[in-house]
């Protein structure tokens, strides 16, 4: 029977793999999980309400979403129960001017640190999804494509809750995810995670003190305790003012996305 043939190569392997790590055998011993096994996903991270599946396997915490907002936008097709029109004043005063993308599902899969660190070099963010925000639709840096022009031009498109669709139909933030800072949570909740596992916040303080930019670093952050992390934290702020989210890339070492 084949299965006897593939009990023994199964056991030469387990004899292979058992002398390969026998001289760390107590160090295996004590840990809680293999690699390949999950462990539970830290509380902080069920905020994340717009997660098809959350998975943590000790050293990444795997998100996947679909990018889809959670409220209404101009940039639904119209017979969606989503779509809402939209005319009048969006983010900084400008008045809405619609791109002509539509809002598409995405399949994005963000790989963040469990436990961030901070970065010895702070890597440039790319344009595209950098991090993502509580309602699983994706963030994006303070630069427009395709070769890092400056957002300015861009902000008059954003709808309602200022997000907006690139050319393929992928709606993010650049800026204040006004439905997660007004519906959802508040001016000073949490509001999602960049790649390197760092949380971003909106843009007060819990105190009720409004965030800019020139209170935070050059990477558009800086640490103190908040509800959710009572010893402390690295966290970035969005802000009215530019760069809105993040500046000078990364503060910690960066995890991956894929779509
Ligand atoms: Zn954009
Ligand atoms: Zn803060």
């Amino acid at each position: 029977m084949h299965s006897v043939k593939k009990n023994l190569s199964v056991g030469l392997l387990l004899i292979f793999a058992g002398t390969l790590t026998v001289s760390c055998k107590k160090k295996h011993d004590d840990a809680v999980t293999p690699a390949t096994a999950t462990v539970a996903v830290p509380k902080v991270y069920s905020k994340i309400y717009g997660a098809q599946s959350m998975t943590n396997d000790g050293t990444y915490l795997t998100i996947k979403t679909q990018g889809l907002p959670d409220h209404k936008s101009a940039y639904y097709v119209s017979t969606n129960p989503l779509y809402q029109s939209f005319s009048g004043t969006t983010f900084g005063g400008n008045t809405f001017s619609k791109n002509p993308n539509t809002i598409a599902t995405q399949s994005l899969t963000f790989k963040i640190p469990v436990n961030p660190t901070v970065a010895s070099t702070h890597a440039a963010t790319a344009l595209g999804p950098i991090g993502v925000a509580l309602n699983g639709v994706p963030l994006y840096n303070q630069y427009a494509g395709p070769n890092n022009q400056v957002l300015s031009g861009e902000i008059a498109s954003f709808d309602q809750y200022y997000g907006h669709p690139q050319q393929s139909g992928q709606y993010h933030y650049h800026v204040e995810p006004l439905y997660l800072t007004t519906v959802v949570s508040t001016k000073s909740g949490l509001m999602g995670f960049l790649l390197d596992g760092f949380p971003v916040y909106g843009p007060q303080e819990e105190s009720g003190a409004t965030v800019v930019s020139s209170d935070l670093d050059v990477y558009h952050g800086h640490t103190h305790a908040t509800t959710d992390y009572p010893a402390g934290i690295y966290h970035y702020h969005f802000t009215a003012d530019a760069p809105y989210m993040n500046g000078n890339g990364y503060y910690g070492t960066a995890g991956t996305v894929s779509q």
